[in-house]
Formats: structure tokens, C-alpha cells, sequence
């Protein structure tokens, strides 16, 4: 089968004759719809993968979609059936050991991941278990579906956020993930602030919901902010850049007592004053991937349009040139896309 397939540090490759899949106990073959490519790939292409296991190729491809063409043995999960069209979950946790039994999974010391430590969605063909995978509602297409994927990664974080109706909330980042959170928080009933250095990616922010943009490079929002906020600076702020200094930026601007999420990821260190944390009471919260639960809340937010993804979708290129017009559109300084779909539809 067609798939592409990352063998190592800038070693991306398109196979044509990559085995094709065959599902174990539990499993299901799906024929993949799309996939798409985010900076996480990008980052793995570039910089070699993490999670690999111990096998050295892996088919890229963790937002993904598909329907379901063959049930392996005992995949008898209501809802699945040959001809489902389905999101892939692709954090499969264990259920047993210490942080699963908490209730944490999406800390689980035994995760497998759908196109990091097994292959994943950039094939023609894929298996994962019944179990993870959410039936499609009839409005949700099949182009729609693999945002899902950051769609519950904002569930998780405004989740995390433990945010409450009528709060204000500034959301830093305005790529996929900010967009999606934007959204999420919209549906919770707050009000949202965006922030973001790139005009098209605010004015995208402003027509999904955003009160209010900033824009860093004309504006000092750790001014402005408590200007839009009653003078205290907004409740919550979910930091989604992954810039350096964004996160301490979040960390001042949120108002005493408030509350900062952190969802980009950074390799970047930053400094923060703890001898003068206690004072503002200010609460900082790691936020990563899913919970238990995350990306079917996704797939509703999406079929009801409380999450409109639509305009995140920039192109859809067949398998085939899933590298040169995906990745490398991707790695592109200049790049004006959000995600690039990939697949034989
Ligand atoms: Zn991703
Ligand atoms: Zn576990």
C-alpha cells in the first residue's frame, strides 16, 4: 500500500509497496480518508522521532480519519461496523497502571500513540483498536474529521482550565490549536481575547469568535489586556505558541489569582520570580494531548458547529505528493497554511 514513512532524522519517505496492515484482537482495518500534517511531524521529520519504540520506521500521522472495512477478532464495540466512518483517537493508554487507575490516562506510563509509536495515518491503511474510534455523525465530514485530534487538545486545556460562564480568557497562539481553543472557550461561555503576531490569523480569530486581537508587533498587550478586563488583566490564559517567553508573558498577564495553561511546546527556558508567586496566587497548569473522553467531545463540538474547522483546512493533497506538497509547503518560512490534508479521500 501507499504510505509515508518517517525511517529517521530528515529521512521522509514515500513508499508504494509498504505492507499493508493486518488487525489483531480488538482491532479494526480502517481505509484511511485523510490525515493531517502538523508541526508535531514536522518536528519529528526535522529532528528525529520520540516514542519510536523499538522499531526504526513509522508511518506519520496522528490527526486522522478513516472507515472501518474489516473487524479483527472480538472488535464488537457498539457503533463500529464495516462502513462506519470513524476519527481516530490516537492515544491508546493501558488502563492499569498507576496513573491510568487514577483517572489520568493522558499521563499513562504505557501510551502508544497512532502515528508516533505505531504507524499511523499517512497510508492508504491503518489498525487501531474498536474501542478508539468515534463514529462519525452524518454532518461531520470526512475532511473535518482528523481536527478532532486538536480540537480535544483544546477540550483537554480549557477543560484544565477549569473555566466557568461569563469569565474572560486570552488565548496566545493563533495556529490550529489556539483557533480551536478560541472555540472551545466560546462554547463555554467566555469571552476571548486573541493574541498573535499574524494579521491573518487574528482577522481568522475575530470571524471564530475572538471579542477582542492583539497583535504583539504594533501593541503591548501586558498593557492593553487589563485595559480590556476591568483592569485586572483576563481570568484564564491559555498559552498555545510555544514561543520563547510566551509562557512567562501568560504568567504575568493573567490577573491575581487567575489561571495559566500551558499547551505549546517550547525549548526554550524562561525565568519566573517564585520569591514573589506567592502574592498574586496565580495557578500554572501543564495541559498535553487528551483525557479520556477529550476527543469525543471534540467529534460533538464539531457536528454541532460550536467548533467550525473549515476554515483551518488550507489544502488537500493526494498520498502520493503528501511530501513534497505537504511537508515541504510546511517547513516553507513563509507559510500560509494551517493544515494540509493528506490522503486518497
Ligand atoms: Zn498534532
Ligand atoms: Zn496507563
Amino acid at each position: 500500500m501507499q504510505a509515508i514513512v518517517l525511517h529517521g532524522k530528515n529521512d521522509l519517505r514515500f513508499d508504494s509497496e509498504y505492507p499493508k496492515p493486518t488487525p489483531k484482537a480488538g482491532e479494526v482495518l480502517l481505509k484511511l480518508t485523510y490525515s493531517s500534517i502538523c508541526q508535531t511531524d514536522i518536528e519529528m521529520w526535522q529532528h528525529g522521532m520520540f516514542g519510536s519504540g523499538d522499531r526504526p520506521a513509522r508511518v506519520l500521522g496522528h490527526e486522522a480519519a478513516g472507515i472501518v472495512i474489516e473487524l479483527g477478532e472480538g472488535a464488537n464495540v457498539a457503533g463500529i461496523e464495516i462502513g462506519t466512518r470513524v476519527a481516530v483517537e490516537n492515544v491508546r493508554t493501558c488502563g492499569t497502571c498507576f496513573f491510568c487507575r487514577k483517572g489520568t490516562s493522558q499521563l499513562c506510563e504505557n501510551g502508544r500513540n497512532f502515528g508516533f509509536s505505531d504507524d499511523g495515518g499517512l497510508a492508504e491503511f491503518g489498525v487501531w483498536p474498536a474501542a478508539l474510534c468515534i463514529p462519525l455523525p452524518d454532518n461531520v465530514t470526512n475532511e473535518e474529521a482528523p481536527l478532532a485530534e486538536p480540537t480535544s487538545v483544546a477540550v483537554h486545556a480549557v477543560e484544565n482550565a477549569k473555566v466557568t460562564v461569563g469569565e474572560t480568557a486570552a488565548v496566545i497562539g493563533c495556529g490550529v490549536v489556539g483557533l480551536c481553543t478560541l472555540q472551545v472557550l466560546k462554547a463555554a461561555g467566555l469571552n476571548v481575547i486573541a493574541i498573535d503576531p499574524r494579521e491573518q490569523s487574528l482577522k481568522l480569530a475575530r470571524e471564530l469568535g475572538a471579542i477582542e486581537t492583539l497583535n504583539p508587533n504594533d501593541v503591548d498587550p501586558g498593557e492593553l489586556l487589563p485595559a480590556l478586563t476591568n483592569g485586572y488583566g483576563p481570568d484564564v490564559i491559555i498559552e498555545t505558541a510555544g514561543a520563547p517567553g510566551t509562557g512567562l508573558d501568560a504568567a504575568n498577564w493573567v490577573r491575581r489569582g487567575g489561571r495559566v495553561v500551558i499547551v505549546g511546546f517550547s525549548h526554550e527556558d524562561a525565568t519566573l520570580n517564585f520569591g514573589r508567586a506567592h502574592m498574586a496566587e496565580k495557578t500554572i497548569i501543564g495541559s498535553s494531548a487528551t483525557s479520556t473522553g477529550g476527543y469525543q467531545k471534540a467529534v460533538n463540538l464539531i457536528a454541532s458547529g460550536a467548533v467550525n474547522v473549515k476554515p483551518l483546512i488550507s489544502a488537500l493533497v493526494p498520498l502520493d505528493r503528501g511530501i513534497e506538497d505537504g511537508f515541504e509547503r510546511m517547513l516553507k518560512p513563509t507559510k500560509d497554511v494551517y493544515r494540509i490534508l493528506v490522503g486518497n479521500g
